[in-house]
């Protein structure tokens, strides 16, 4: 493949897009700073000029002086020389306060950039997730936010201040030698062109690297954390691990090599050819001078002035060359910032009580070729308890996401307390999910309970209560900092609990959340046989007068179930309490036959 191709075209017209987005970013972040180190630049570029006027008039009266001594000559020497010391102390002072403010700067538009990054993240829809390119464009983006934004405007700056250079000191050299200004484009011309052309392969590198990336920071992290150390270390999993995060970092590694490689030779020919140029100018000068055409000091002035133009435009063409690579990947930052965000919901007054119908529910997981659930229909009624039951991979929690209004169903239809839902999203409002993979925040207790209801003041009587009535808050009160125990042993003074723990805190903060419909997603499968039981016979009471949906492969603790569902390879296969089910004496009969005797018939084991 060559990796120039699909990134080549048209960087002028990227950049009318591109510049302004990280112009209105550096706004956003810190405007007044912004325009201090725009003004300074300027300041600086037109101090150059001065410069070299000031160096011309030094020399010119070096060398009248060589001739004769008189006092006018003198006294214009020094003013020259003094003007020539005074702009270059001023010019160092300026490139100090630039260089600090840009510090401060960057810093600000890092935390913009990276900041849209996340909130596009916090606010996409949960099925975005399930796509691994929607993954590869974040992490495009956040690579993009951290540096890029700055680079693109420092070039926008050099830009400018280059050009300005460019014209000043062409000014400057109108009374002079002109003619000198187009060589010394005409030298950088080559190298800027080469370096431009290396920038684009090297983003077509990374733009391919983004899900090896990905893979690297998941191995990384398995390899370095906490949670994960135990089972890798039992297993000795580590050195294979490993082999495969080198493997895709010499990958990488291989790749940039090989472009390096590629772009060495074309560099050090456009050097050359760039100092050939130079090295021709030189000589003209040289010979122009010899032959009377330009006066001694001219000449001296223009060398100065060559050499301090040509510095310039290398140090900026590299800056300059970055920016066809530059402008892609905020590029990648500005697709993923601008317009991906659903449109909010509206504010609506949401019911206390629910009750949802669901009709001819199907649902296809993004990229999956089959569905997961086909012609899915039932009710949940708030003060009931309704049990959906079935195997493993029967599709439970993939129509809890869908109950929970996490993932908007690809066919049929809900009614919510006999209206139309038309954005399933109102749904999330209203519910409450206890994943069976729940999240174990590393944060304070206080938080873990409390991001139940996340955006309102914290009610700390609320939170003991829900921690109580999950049957959590004995071990709450055994920790160091009671609730402000931070709960992760990766923190200082932190502490952990076990799953079974865990598990109740995620009931506890179902509870403090207070919503119409709960969703419980196997809650007792980290807990013992006896919390289990206690947990069943308590989820009425816990739960009271909310609709709430059960779902456990373990049958005999829904056996007091209002209704239970069964699921089967994505279809319900039949409905009704414990008792009909097992008076019909189908797929429930069986099931719960065949886990009774499994239970009697082996010793039962603790978690
Ligand atoms: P259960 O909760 O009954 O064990 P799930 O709802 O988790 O079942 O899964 C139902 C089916 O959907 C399974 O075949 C599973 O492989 C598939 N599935 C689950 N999650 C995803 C996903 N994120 N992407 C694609 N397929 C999925």
């Amino acid at each position: 493949m060559n990796p120039v191709d699909p990134v080549d075209a048209r960087v002028s017209a990227r950049l009318r897009t591109v510049l302004p987005f990280a112009i209105r970013l550096a706004w956003h972040a810190d405007r007044s700073r912004l325009l201090l180190v725009v003004g300074l630049q300027l300041t600086s570029a037109i101090g150059l000029g001065a410069a070299v006027l000031a160096l011309r008039g030094t020399l010119t009266h070096t060398v009248s002086l060589s001739d004769a001594v008189d006092g006018a000559s003198l006294t214009a020497l020094i003013a020259h020389a003094a003007a020539l010391v005074v702009l270059a102390a001023l010019g160092g002072v300026v490139s100090d306060v630039v260089n600090s403010q840009e510090l401060v700067l960057s810093a600000k538009l890092e935390r913009e950039a990276v900041g849209r990054v996340l909130d596009v993240s916090a606010h996409a829809e949960p099925y975005q997730f399930e796509d691994p390119e929607f993954h590869n464009r974040v992490e495009r983006a956040i690579t993009a936010s951290q540096h890029q934004p700055m680079i693109l405007l420092f070039t926008a700056l050099s830009m400018i201040q280059a050009s300005l250079s460019v014209i000043v000191v062409a000014v400057t050299f109108a009374t002079m030698v002109w003619w000198l200004v187009p060589l010394i484009v005409v030298a950088g011309v080559p190298t800027l062109r080469t370096l431009h052309r290396m920038r684009l392969a090297y983003y077509g590198v990374h733009r391919d690297l983004a899900e090896n990336r990905r893979r690297r920071e998941y191995l990384q992290q398995t390899l370095t954390g906490r949670r994960e150390a135990a089972e890798v270390h039992a297993l000795r999993l580590g050195p294979l691990l490993l082999n495969r995060w080198q493997a895709d970092f010499a990958d990488e590694v291989g790749r940039r090599s090989a472009l390096a490689q590629s772009f060495l030779w074309r560099q050090l020919g456009a050097r050359a050819l760039g100092d050939l140029v130079l090295l021709a100018t030189l000589t003209i000068l040289a010979l122009a001078t010899y032959a009377h055409w330009i006066a001694l000091p001219t000449t001296l002035t223009a060398v100065g002035g060559l050499w301090l133009l040509s510095t310039q435009m290398r140090s900026t063409s590299s800056v300059l060359a970055s920016t066809g690579e530059t402008t892609l990947y905020i590029n990648d930052l500005r697709l993923l910032t601008t317009n991906t965000r659903p449109p909010a919901l509206p504010e609506q007054q949401l019911p206390h009580q629910c009750e949802i119908t669901a009709t001819g529910l199907g649902f296809t997981y993004p990229g999956s070729p089959a569905p997961v659930l086909h012609d899915v229909s039932l009710s949940l009624a708030a003060g009931q308890v309704i049990a959906l039951v079935g195997t493993n991979g029967s599709g439970k929690t993939t129509l809890a996401k869908i109950l929970a209004g996490i993932y908007p169903p690809s066919h049929g239809e809900m009614l919510l307390n006999g209206q139309r839902l038309t954005d399933t999203r109102t749904l999330r409002s209203l519910s409450t999910v206890v994943f069976q993979d729940f999240l174990r925040y590393r944060m304070s207790v206080t938080d873990n309970i409390a991001f139940g209801r996340p955006g309102v003041p914290i009610d700390t009587a609320a939170v003991t209560r829900a921690a109580r009535l999950a049957g959590i808050d004995t071990a709450i009160d055994a920790l160091a900092a009671g609730y402000d125990t931070i709960l992760s042993k990766e923190f200082n003074d932190g502490a952990d609990l076990s799953l079974g723990q865990w598990q109740r805190l995620a009931i506890a903060r179902a509870y403090y959340r207070n919503s119409p419909l709960v969703i419980l997603d196997e809650p007792s499968a980290s807990l013992d046989p006896q919390a289990e039981a206690e947990l069943f016979a308590h989820i009425r009471r816990l739960f009271a007068g909310r609709a709430v949906l059960l779902i456990s492969h373990r049958l005999y603790g829904v056996c007091e179930a209002d209704k239970i569902y069964v699921l089967d390879k994505g279809a319900l296969v039949e409905q009704g309490t414990h008792d009909q089910l097992l008076a019909d004496d189908g797929h429930y009969a069986r099931l719960f036959q065949a886990q009774a005797s499994a239970y009697v018939s082996q010793t039962p084991t603790m978690n």
